[in-house]
């Protein structure tokens, strides 16, 4: 079986039925394409014919003007006198004849018809009174002589003498093929006369001919550059169907089509055939940080890379968003190396900028994980979900993430209700000044009771949930529980926001109408953000949170240290409060952490702001921190979160103050 070569280095089998059935929707063109090509064949084709016709009308019209003007001025060029002595039939100056004939001739010549002639009726006959003559002519008696009877005049000739009407005729006669104007006047002494003037049949056949020629030649190139414009915009509209417009790869339906093929075709091993779904992981930071414009230049650059770097055999596609779609046909192990290495070098975007790239890629392998290209694309997608929210590079398939998805989705299905059931439940973990050990706030951490479940951390559903869109309910729940309970309480209570709620146009709005149905004071309220929710879209973000910290609430920045946000983004946010990220304080024994932790710190003192190191755990780490000027410390060391009763039961019993012994034993009772 032969192979073709398509772009992108890609191997097809040459096989006709099957590409056929792939390339259905090509045929659909083609035959929209088809109607076109008719549509204007026929176009061209009447306006041709008319254009012709028109043509061929308008030159008669012009020929008979000519003739009309030459016959007008014939009587004019030959003299009434000279006329009136030929008709009277008085003794004949041949030699002045003759010269008289050749100059009408020579006078014909310069008109552009062949010979012009004047004619008489005597007795029923026609007459030649002169006829325009060369001296060739003259000499070899081809012309009619003075009074000489007119042999083969053609009968329309006797209507005009007849009906003294002019008439343009068509006809043969002695001399030959002609077209005549004959015009009756009348001569002197009342003679009646007619005029004539001629032109050969042929020279007007020749024009027309050449006439004709010349409109199928314009009637062809018109249709040719027809033809030229459909099949560009073919082109265009196949382009447009088939391929990514910013990178000039093949979208999903190409991809799906071409891969299809391969797998139908199975004339060649087909083991090894793995299908990749992968994202940049940065496209919307770049587009965040330098405008899309580089988010474009960026994913131009991944997809020319790639391409040049695919075997044969091998499909790189553009899906919708910041996704690729790969067909990979050799080993994984080699081929994963292969595009680590193809990416691991900067990018060169607009401007001075240059950036390092990460992709996450999710796999599915034929045919264990699926048998037809839309389920391989289906669970390669449900392995790049793995890999981002496991923050691993790459996933295969397997069919347990399968199942964690179903769970997922019934999940998301539950928590449609879980709200309005009451299954939510504040848990709160307490915060102390490292100062004096007083317990100045506390953070709420969300948990769901579920009636099937049991109780669920917010790592399992708040992903889920996030990733559905469905955040902003819950915010505003707990904002709400919260606001409540601080009417009775003295410490700050502080609530995580979630990316969405930050670029919802209507969240500041719909906390400022919480703020005034429970009577809240918000200066006892304090917002958590992290740093990658702000700078997901930084100008949003930074609307939202001015909006909010005018509605009286403190902000802090949650997980500080571990996104990649601008200092000099940071330092525009309207924010009081700095939490150093649980993994620097987790490792604080080590001393590279250590100089982290008080960089960080000096930093948020620089700024004017609050510190606060979350997950401590031990005495040291406690110890460490105090010393570099932390001003407040969060963490098992002193409780784990607790359901909000249960919280303030604690508070009263530790006359809100904090000492080893209290926190170690409250972490040990409470739940988490
Ligand atoms: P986070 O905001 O960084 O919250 C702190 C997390 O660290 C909490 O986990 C808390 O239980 C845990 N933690 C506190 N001290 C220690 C410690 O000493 N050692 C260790 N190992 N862990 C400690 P939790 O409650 O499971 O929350 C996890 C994350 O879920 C939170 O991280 C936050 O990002 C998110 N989250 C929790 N509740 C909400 C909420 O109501 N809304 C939003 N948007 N996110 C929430
Ligand atoms: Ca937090
Ligand atoms: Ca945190």
């Amino acid at each position: 079986m032969g192979k073709t070569l398509e772009p992108h280095g890609w191997l097809l089998p040459d096989d006709a039925p099957l590409r056929r059935r792939g390339l259905r929707s090509l045929a659909l063109l083609g035959r929209v394409s088809l109607s076109f090509v008719l549509i204007h064949l026929l176009v061209t084709v009447l306006f041709t014919v008319s254009g012709y016709r028109f043509k061929v009308a308008a030159d008669e019209a012009l020929l008979g003007t000519r003739l009309n003007a030459i016959v007008q001025a014939l009587p004019v060029v030959i003299g009434d006198d000279y006329l009136r002595e030929l008709l009277a039939q008085g003794p004949f100056d041949a030699p002045r004849y003759e010269a008289m004939l050749q100059r009408l001739d020579s006078y014909a010549k310069k008109a552009g018809v062949d010979s012009i002639y004047v004619l008489t009726q005597r007795q029923g006959h026609t007459l030649f009174v002169m006829d325009s003559a060369s001296a060739e002519d003259i000499d070899s008696g081809r012309y009619g002589e003075h009074l000489s009877a007119y042999a083969s005049a053609p009968p329309q000739l006797a209507q005009v003498f007849a009906e003294r009407r002019s008439a343009v005729v068509d006809y043969h006669d002695q001399f030959g093929d002609f077209r005549s104007l004959f015009m009756p006047v009348t001569g002197p002494e009342g003679s009646q006369l007619v005029l004539g003037a001629d032109v050969s049949l042929a020279d007007v056949e020749a024009e027309r001919r050449g006439c004709l020629v010349l409109f199928l030649g314009i009637g062809l190139v018109t249709f040719l550059l027809g033809l030229l414009v459909i099949a560009n915009r073919e082109l265009r509209i196949s382009q447009l169907a088939f391929e990514d417009p910013l990178t000039g790869l093949p979208n999903r339906t190409r991809f799906i089509m071409n891969v299809n093929q391969v797998i139908e075709a199975g004339d060649r091993p087909l083991a090894g055939l793995t299908v990749a779904i992968f994202d940049i992981c940065d496209v919307k930071r770049i587009n965040a940080l330098y405008g899309y414009a580089d988010g474009n230049v960026l994913l131009q650059g991944v997809a020319r890379r790639l391409s040049a770097v695919l075997n044969a055999g091998e499909l790189l596609a553009r899906l919708p968003s910041d996704g690729f779609a790969l067909l990979l046909r050799c080993d994984e192990e080699i081929c994963l190396a292969r595009l680590a290495r193809t990416l691991d070098q900067p990018f060169r975007l607009g401007g001075q900028h240059s950036v390092m790239v990460k992709a996450r890629l999710g796999l599915a392998r034929y045919p264990v994980h699926g048998r037809c290209v839309q389920d391989l694309l289906c669970y390669a997608e449900v392995a790049l979900d793995a890999a981002r929210s496991q923050a691993v590079s790459h996933v295969f398939y397997d069919p347990e993430l399968e199942q964690r998805r179903q769970q997922q989705m019934a999940l998301l299905d539950d928590f449609d209700l879980a709200i309005e059931a009451g299954q939510m439940r504040v848990f709160l973990q307490p915060k102390a000044s490292l100062q004096d050990r007083r317990i100045v706030a506390a953070e709420a951490l969300v948990r769901w009771q579920h009636p099937r479940l049991g109780l669920i951390a917010p790592g399992v559903f708040l992903p889920i949930i996030e990733h559905n869109g469905r955040i902003c309910a819950l915010s505003l729940w707990l904002l709400q529980e919260c606001m409540q309970l601080s009417r009775t309480s003295e410490i700050r209570i502080s609530v995580n926001l979630s990316v969405q709620d930050l670029e919802s146009a209507t969240f500041p709005a719909q906390v400022e109408a919480l703020l005034k149905h429970t009577g809240a004071n918000p200066a006892l309220l304090g917002l958590e953000i992290t740093e990658s929710s702000a700078m997901h879209k930084p100008e949003q973000a930074l609307a939202a949170l001015r909006a909010l910290r005018q509605l009286g609430f403190s902000l802090s920045i949650d997980d500080f240290g571990t996104g990649h946000s601008s200092l000099a983004y940071l330092s525009r946010l309207p924010v009081d409060e700095l939490k150093i990220d649980r993994s620097f304080i987790t490792h604080l024994h080590q001393p590279e952490q250590q100089a982290i932790v008080r960089a960080i710190i000096q930093l948020g003192l620089i700024m004017n702001l609050r510190l606060v190191a979350e997950g401590v755990e031990d005495p040291q780490a406690c110890a460490l921190l105090a010393a570099f000027g932390c001003h407040e410390i969060q963490g098992y060391m002193i409780a784990k979160p607790m359901p909000a009763p249960l919280f303030f039961n604690w508070l009263a019993a530790c006359a809100a103050r904090w000492t080893p012994d209290a926190g170690a034993g409250a972490a040990r009772s409470t739940v988490s």
